[in-house]
């Protein structure tokens, strides 16, 4: 039974892994799906995906619960949040620490610290908002960096 390349229209038999034409990959990769489309658990994809980012506990949960942790949607979504919950603390200790320093400069130091933190605290709101949001939406939406480790990391669970 040939099928045809969706991309290029070339035939192929059925069991071709790539196509001749173009060379796409035809065995849909399970692994590498990107999209949320099923239900997992009591959940919805999407709706899990969402979950894995108010606070750290739902993460933690997902990727320890079976049928949860075998989802990788939601494996991806829960490490990135648990990524973003150390880079958050990493930069709240940062922050801090700059702070006590900057703290012995009167007025304009306690001013800046004050703004940072305000910068800071809103561009995470922002963050975490795109996160849920993309993940409601059924997307793998990366974060720079801490994105492509999540990714990597729920592939090869
Ligand atoms: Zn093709």
């Amino acid at each position: 039974m040939p099928i045809a390349c969706p991309d290029c229209a070339a035939q192929m038999p059925e069991i071709a892994a790539f196509c001749p034409g173009c060379g796409r990959p035809m065995i849909p990769a399970t692994s590498t799906a990107t999209r949320a489309e099923g239900k997992v658990g009591f959940f919805h994809e999407n709706i899990a995906g969402a979950l894995a980012y108010l606070t750290f506990i739902p993460a933690v949960a997902f990727l320890i619960l079976e049928p949860y942790n075998e989802n990788r949607f939601v494996r991806f979504h829960s490490i990135q949040s648990l990524l973003l919950w150390v880079a958050g603390l990493a930069a709240a200790a940062a922050l801090k620490l700059v702070g006590i320093i900057l703290f012995i400069i009167p007025v304009v130091g306690p001013l800046f610290v004050v703004l940072v933190s305000m910068v800071i605290g809103l561009a995470a709101v922002v963050i975490w908002l795109v996160l849920v949001v993309k993940a409601l939406q059924g997307d793998m939406f990366k974060l720079p960096l801490l994105g492509d480790f999540a990714d990597q990391h729920a592939a090869s669970f």
